[in-house]
């Protein structure tokens, strides 16, 4: 089944663009998905959509449609999110291990991951577009949850020293400049974890544009190559990357999935990359 996606309603304002990364304007058509096309960048290897919404109109998706979604399977998410902390050696992180004890989840949903670090003495904060999922997260788990995109939140430079951002910067309109923004408000000696779909992984190879994450909200999907490039040219060095998930449920019987699953994670073509980064 595919990840859950908005369907863009009524005809929205689009731009065209060139590569992101590298400026590159050669580029071949790669998948089409329901109205959005997908290109991939002839010399780097970005895949992203192209034209793409503007801003404004995306941000009208992300409303109460949305915040079902979100609620329905917020368990399932943050068990993942927290295999994903596991992964890293970051099972329950203990803010006097860090340079301060100021956590920001960006794409935070409903707040589980927030609620969670605060219950492990953080100073919790998370952002997210979705307004009735921000609203829910401070209602029903009293959490510091604010109803902003990243870049108009206005945070003081080096605020955090921990930033985890979960299946989120594929939806993110200039991944560029919102990195830019991540190394203002992350302390010196801070660290970042941050998941996406890997448009190199076994899955999206076989299923192309049925693979889940070929969906219309998805304005970007990373590689390994793509996503270490993003985050080296914004400053950061990165200290561990993994990618998991061989299969989706129900594709195949338990027991090639276990095989494919295990594999996918020794060899780097999981379904999902996890990058774990500091300043450089
Ligand atoms: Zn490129």
């Amino acid at each position: 089944m595919k990840t859950y996606s908005s369907k863009p309603l009524r005809a929205e304002e689009v731009r065209e663009l060139n590569c992101i990364l590298c400026s590159g304007t050669a580029q071949r058509f790669l998948m089409q998905v329901g109205v959005s096309r997908f290109v991939k960048c002839l010399d780097c290897g970005l895949v992203y959509q192209n034209p793409q919404p503007v801003f404004r109109d995306l941000q009208q998706r992300y409303q109460g449609d949305y915040f079902q979604y979100e609620i329905e399977n917020e368990q399932n998410f943050f068990n993942l999110m927290k295999l994903g902390l596991e992964d890293i050696g970051l099972k329950c992180p203990m803010p006097s291990m860090f340079e301060n004890g100021r956590f920001l989840d960006i794409g935070c949903a409903t707040g589980l991951l927030c609620e969670y670090m605060k219950n492990c003495g953080w100073d919790s904060t998370g952002l997210d577009i979705c307004g009735p999922s921000c609203a829910f997260g401070r209602r029903e788990r009293q959490l510091n949850l604010i109803n902003k995109p990243l870049e108009q939140a206005a945070f003081a430079d080096q605020s955090f020293s921990l930033i985890h951002a979960s299946h989120l910067i594929e939806h993110v309109v200039d991944p560029c400049g919102f990195f830019k923004e991540i190394y203002r408000i992350m302390s010196k000696k801070g660290f970042g974890i941050f998941t996406t779909p890997n448009i190199a992984g076994f899955q999206a190879r076989i299923f192309g544009s049925s693979w889940r994450s070929a969906i219309e909200d998805h304005l970007f999907l990373f590689d390994i190559r793509s996503f270490t490039q993003l985050l080296e040219q914004s400053g950061f060095r990165i200290l561990k990357k993994i990618t998991w998930g061989g299969l989706a449920k129900g594709r195949a019987p338990g027991w090639i999935k276990r095989i494919l699953d295990f594999m996918a994670k020794k060899m780097g073509f999981g379904d999902v990359m996890l990058f774990y980064f500091c300043k450089r």
